[in-house]
């Protein structure tokens, strides 16, 4: 067996037809980078989460550099963030000089960063809380909203994990100053590589686009139609945009969104029904957590006895693909090497050394569900 011939693969895409029409039509178009395609995109997509901008770049690393940057974060300033997160959270802070302080999660059941520790961590220097929705599911915003009002902070939704997933009827990513949302090829839209930024706000939309593009007063669109011929840089811009073949298939991608997480949706609560009825010793976090989520990975936490390698390696032998969401930053060398007084998250560390990533995705079906629990059962029996 290798490793792109799972029974079960951890993630998969639902390209068809259409997608591969819309990639021709854009190529037929001629036009291949910041055209119509990219505005339809950006306005389909902030009109779904029900947000005045949506700004489309490469990824949502990008897009979380460009959030940091455009909220004036920098050298000095301290930014209070999980460390049960892809790493790609942390370092957009530090590209901008900013100083990634790590919080806790809340419990084994709601692995989103800890309100309590939150309100720990802040000091003088803190200028911002980044918030990331762990697998879709809701941190607690309004706690989040109310702790940045009392200390003067800006807040930087990391919402990778939760297109199209709210909170008291409110989308994810649409909560704090700025969203920022991926579009990799594992993610719950998928264009390859790509992302997206949302605000409210019309200044920092202003802001985004023109560090999107090389802070440059004019776009390449602008100039084609006529309305433009020559251009100022006024700040110190990137090269953050998305092309119009991304956008495309991201447009035909948000029409599937609803169904896709309904989807998801189900197949995670077959998931909790049979692993609560064959391996109740297994934890299920975000059981019974508030808002809907987008249930983009399906987590669970082994036994405290039960060695995890040997277990993803019993899954592998059954054709199942297995992850781990997430390695702590603050553990990895280079966050480590970067602290002078090392520190410990004991939530994190416990639920971290515990926690295997089970398969889902919207073209699963149900009986894989039920084989890859029985697997889970039979993996445990076999390490035991
Ligand atoms: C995937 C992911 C990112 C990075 O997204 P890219 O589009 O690959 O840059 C950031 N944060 C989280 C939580 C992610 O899951």
């Amino acid at each position: 067996m290798n490793a792109v011939n799972w029974r079960i693969p951890l993630a998969d895409i639902d390209f068809g037809a259409e997608e591969k029409a819309a990639v021709q039509a854009t190529l037929d178009s001629g036009w291949l980078t910041m055209g119509e395609r990219t505005r339809a995109f950006e306005d389909d997509f902030a009109s779904i989460l029900g947000v005045r901008h949506g700004i489309a770049v490469t990824n949502a690393t990008a897009a979380l550099h460009l959030a940091c940057l455009a909220l004036d974060l920098g050298p000095g300033d301290e930014v209070i963030v999980p460390s049960l997160t892809f790493v790609a959270t942390a370092a957009s802070i530090c590209y901008t000089g900013a100083k990634p302080i790590f919080a806790d999660i809340a419990s084994d059941q709601n692995l989103n960063i800890s309100i309590k520790s939150i309100e720990s961590k802040i000091s003088e220097k803190t200028r911002a809380i980044m918030v990331m929705h762990f697998a879709g599911y809701a941190c607690d915003m309004p706690s989040i909203l109310s702790i940045a009002k009392k200390y003067n902070l800006v807040v930087i939704e990391d919402a990778a994990h939760a297109p199209g997933a709210e909170l008291h009827n409110k989308k994810l990513g649409t909560w704090g100053e700025v969203g920022c949302f991926s579009f990799f090829s594992n993610k719950n839209v998928v264009t390859g590589e790509g992302g997206m930024l949302v605000t409210n706000s019309d200044s920092i939309a202003d802001r985004l686009r023109l560090l999107r593009s090389h802070g440059m007063t004019t776009l390449t669109w602008d100039r084609h139609r006529g309305h433009a011929w020559s251009y100022d840089v006024i700040a110190l811009g990137y090269n953050y945009r998305i092309d119009e073949i991304r956008a495309a298939i991201g447009q035909v991608q948000m029409r599937k969104l609803k169904k896709n997480n309904e989807r998801r949706r189900t197949l995670t609560s077959l998931y909790h029904n049979c692993l609560n009825e064959l391996v109740p010793d297994v934890t299920i976090p975000f059981q019974k957590h508030p808002g809907i989520s987008s249930c983009h990975i399906l987590p669970i936490l082994l036994p405290p006895l039960i060695n995890r390698v040997p277990f993803m390696e019993q899954m592998k032998s059954r054709g199942i693909q297995t992850s781990v969401h997430y390695p702590p930053i603050h553990k990895f060398q280079c966050y480590r090497e970067s602290d002078t007084a090392p520190i410990t998250l004991p939530v994190t560390e416990e639920v971290a050394a515990r926690e295997v990533t089970l398969p889902l995705y919207p073209t699963l079906e149900p009986p894989a569900v039920e084989y890859v629990v029985r697997s889970v059962s039979d993996s445990i029996l076999e390490i035991q």
